[in-house]
């Protein structure tokens, strides 16, 4: 059994454990952190994208210098309209938080799964103990949630072999033909002639069909009049988007990012509570497993009504509305209000923002939608 009772000890190296190593690095630049990952090295398949308007601009200064893309604004295209919100966008990358860590002098223990975590210390897989001042646990997604769908998606960076004549990333390009329930693409202009593009589904079963979604970007490409030179890299993902409360164990261990279900319900994305968890945690006096546990509990109930609102929103998508008619629940989404926009991806949607969601022209029949909500026989539905 080693003790190392002033270090803080993360396990897995994700976008999680990332955020708040960063965030140590600034703040506690003398508190030493080491992160244990299973894996062999860093996962570079991701990119992680958020709006300015999803953290605090505390938060915000941390986060600028370590993101490898920024645009001024993003755009919307459904088959009604075309939409530009002046609203910042940005991206980290998986390669350059890593350099940033280690540049700061986190230290990294590859090939190192971790066969339990509790809040002050973990045991490998051979049984051998370790402990820590605190312990994270960012072991990624596990859920309890009786009903899921799916956000699932392929994303190739594209080198073309002219410019794509892009001026802002793409969120979502719904005008695409719809398969598979709630289909997109999302397009981010990394230079004059990379790009990232993502065929994107809101879907029932999690099967991803890697060569069918190949096929379906170089159409898209095609279709947008590019000429592919290279495909620079793959990423995908199936992330769960759960129709009901999830039940977390937030007894045995400190749970970070998806492992704690700190993520946005409706899209998966994690970001944003990434970077709370890791400032409040950095502004705490002391960093304990009794501080933290007790911020993580509060950080919990205060999102509680709103995570409510928005499962209810994910049943009335993958149970209410007929897959077809999913695209206008977004469609009548992006008609309102940019600010109200901004409130919902950054998870501090309001009542009021609750209000004009549902109402107005009804993105779906109100009926089904009534009973997909309040009823529990569609769970053989999904
Ligand atoms: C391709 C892709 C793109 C995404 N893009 C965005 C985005 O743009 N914006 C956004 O906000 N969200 C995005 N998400 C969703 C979500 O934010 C990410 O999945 C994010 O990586 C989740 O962070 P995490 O730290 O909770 O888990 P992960 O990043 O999955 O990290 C978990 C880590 O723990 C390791 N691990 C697991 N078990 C053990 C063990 N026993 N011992 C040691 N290590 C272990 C894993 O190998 C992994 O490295 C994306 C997801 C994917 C898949």
């Amino acid at each position: 059994m080693a003790i190392q009772k002033n270090k803080i000890c993360l396990v897995g190296a994700g976008l999680a454990n990332g955020m708040l190593a960063w965030f140590l690095s600034k703040r506690h630049p003398d508190l030493p952190v080491v992160i244990y990952e299973s894996k062999s090295c860093i996962d570079l398949g991701r990119t992680w994208s958020f709006h300015k308007s999803d953290i605090s601009p505390t938060a915000f200064k941390l986060m600028e210098s370590l993101a490898a893309y920024r645009w001024p604004a993003y755009e919307v295209r459904f088959p009604q309209f075309h939409k530009r919100f002046e609203s910042e966008y940005l991206s980290v990358t998986p390669e350059v938080l890593h350099n940033e860590l280690l540049n700061a002098g986190v230290e990294f223990q590859f090939s190192s799964p971790i066969q339990n975590v509790f809040e002050d210390h973990i045991v490998f897989d051979d049984g051998q103990k370790q402990f820590f001042s605190c312990v994270f646990d960012g072991r990624g997604f596990k859920t309890s949630a009786a009903r899921l769908g799916y956000q699932k998606f392929v994303g190739q960076v594209l080198r073309l072999k002219k410019q794509h004549g892009l001026t802002a990333p793409l969120l979502m390009d719904a005008t695409v033909k719809q398969v598979d329930g709630y289909r997109f693409f999302y397009t981010l202009p990394l230079s004059n002639n990379e790009v990232l593009v993502e065929d994107t589904r809101y879907a029932n079963n999690p099967d991803l069909d890697h060569d069918e979604f190949a096929n379906e970007i170089a159409r898209y490409a095609k279709a947008q009049g590019w000429d592919i030179e290279q495909i620079l890299k793959v990423e995908s993902g199936v992330l769960p988007i759960p129709l009901d409360e999830e039940r977390i164990d937030a007894n045995s261990s400190i749970k970070l990012g998806m492992a704690g279900g700190f993520f946005h319900p409706v899209t998966g994305y994690s970001l944003a509570d990434c970077v709370r968890m890791a400032e409040g945690i950095t502004e705490l006096k002391d960093i304990n497993k009794h501080t933290v546990a007790e911020l993580l509990k509060n950080y919990r109930s205060q999102q509680a009504l709103r995570r409510k609102f928005y499962f209810l929103l994910n049943r009335m998508m993958f149970l209410a509305a007929p897959d077809a008619e999913r695209r206008k629940i977004f469609e009548h989404f992006y008609g309102l209000s940019p600010a109200l926009i901004e409130r919902f991806y950054s998870g501090s949607t309001n009542a009021f923002d609750a209000l004009r969601i549902l109402t107005g022209k009804p993105p779906v029949d109100v009926w089904p939608a009534v009973r997909a909500v309040f009823s529990r026989k569609e769970k053989e539905a999904i």
